[in-house]
């Protein structure tokens, strides 16, 4: 499953100012961030083409480049319009290359010696895709469903994340994985149809709904996780059947893992992350406080480095990967130059357990009862970002 680092920034979610970057209804992404292309091609059967005041109408492939700050489109090499900001409009979805993927909404791309392309689009959309880039589209309806009514929870609740960008989204999964219409299929499109403008709140305010991908059997609190206050809609709670088996217990992932590495590797992966010096030996690692996760790990090198256990997961992860050391629960031991890391589930382990899910929904239960089981005491409430439909508003009585 592509979801490995999904959780990596979940966490500075929590209690973000919501900021609105577009009017209601419509989220922009900014797409491609981390690939920084300087040459596009944007392929479309018919589009509009706007730069520095002007406008053209265009067919088939272009190439969009990068020259500075300016953006130049190009049709058959010849430069047709050049300007800071370049904005392209179809009706149909347009094909880009990189990443090789069709998106449908507005671009508008600007240069800063890469292009940043930024992709306008309905909320609603923005919903369906990445519901079907966060799970897969052959689970069980009520578990999409429910994926698809934290999706919208977490892009009602956070828009903005990138606002000193100018964007709301990022298409990674520090945000949500969003890859465009790559995984569109009719299941995800309907259970994300189910909860069209629904979202789980708090006191009439969408909440940042997390998700990871397999909890082990116990969902841990926010607060142990990622610090800060605890969240009444996020605590630790058991997640198992009445016989006691984990809802997640069909996860590839529910059985407890073991890794080992040589106490070299450990260190350079603690420098990388800057939680040893440049020239400091590790001289040990021990789990100082254990709840739902490790809460407290202390890192003994030239001298003590104290973290919480979710710190020195994210630092060891982009060593070591993310399926590796797959979660905060755990426990180390070292053996002569050897540290093992023990531990449970996939994820961060707060909010929603996706395999739980789909768990829950194959043994018949609803997405408004696995909605409430991860987020105990929430409701469902109206968004404010989805436009209504006519059929949506209030008719006079009979
Ligand atoms: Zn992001
Ligand atoms: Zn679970």
């Amino acid at each position: 499953m592509a979801r490995q680092a999904r959780w990596l920034v979940k966490s500075s979610a929590l209690g973000l100012v919501s900021l609105a970057l577009q009017g209601a209804g419509s989220v922009t992404v900014g797409l491609l961030r981390y690939q920084a292309p300087g040459t596009i091609t944007v392929s479309a059967p018919a589009y509009q083409a706007r730069s520095a005041g002007r406008t053209v109408q265009l067919a088939g492939a272009t190439e969009v480049v990068a020259r500075g700050r300016v953006v130049e489109l190009r049709s058959h090499g010849k430069v047709v319009l050049s300007g800071p900001r370049l904005q392209l409009v179809g009706p149909a979805p347009f094909l880009l290359t990189p990443p090789g993927r069709r998106y449908a909404g507005t671009l508008a791309i600007t240069a800063k010696g890469a292009l940043l392309p930024n992709l306008s689009l309905p909320l609603e959309a923005y919903v369906a895709a990445t519901t079907g880039d966060e799970m897969p589209a052959d689970w069980p309806a009520a578990a999409l469903t429910a994926q698809a009514l934290a999706s919208r929870s977490y892009a009602e609740a956070l828009p903005g994340r990138h606002a000193a960008d100018g964007y709301d989204f990022c298409d990674l999964t520090h945000c949500q994985l969003f890859r465009g219409l790559a995984a569109q299929d009719a299941r995800v499109t309907a259970a994300a149809a189910v909860t069209r403008g629904k979202v789980l709140g708090w006191h009439g305010t969408a909440i940042a709904a997390l998700w990871h991908s397999t909890c082990g059997g116990r969902l841990a609190a926010n607060d142990e996780v990622f610090g800060g206050e605890r969240l009444p809609y996020l605590p630790g709670h058991p997640d198992r059947d009445a016989a006691g088996r984990p809802w997640c217990a069909d996860s590839p992932h529910a059985h407890p893992w073991r890794v080992a590495y040589g106490g070299e590797a450990v260190t350079k992966a603690l420098r990388t992350a800057k939680v040893l010096g440049a020239a400091e030996v590790l001289r040990g690692i021990q789990v100082t406080d254990t709840g739902d996760v490790a809460l407290a790990v202390r890192v003994s090198g030239a001298r003590t480095h104290a973290l919480t256990g979710y710190a020195l997961w994210m630092a060891l992860g982009p060593s070591f990967g993310w399926g590796e050391i797959k979660s905060p629960r755990f426990t180390v031991a070292r053996e002569g130059a050897r540290y093992t890391f023990q531990g449970e589930g996939l994820g961060h382990l707060v909010g929603m357990c996706q395999w739980g899910a789909r768990g829950r929904a194959l043994a018949g239960q609803g997405w408004e009862a696995i909605a409430r089981a991860y987020f105990p005491g929430a409701t469902i409430i109206a968004g404010t970002r989805t436009p209504r439909r006519p059929a949506d508003r209030p008719r006079p009585g009979p």
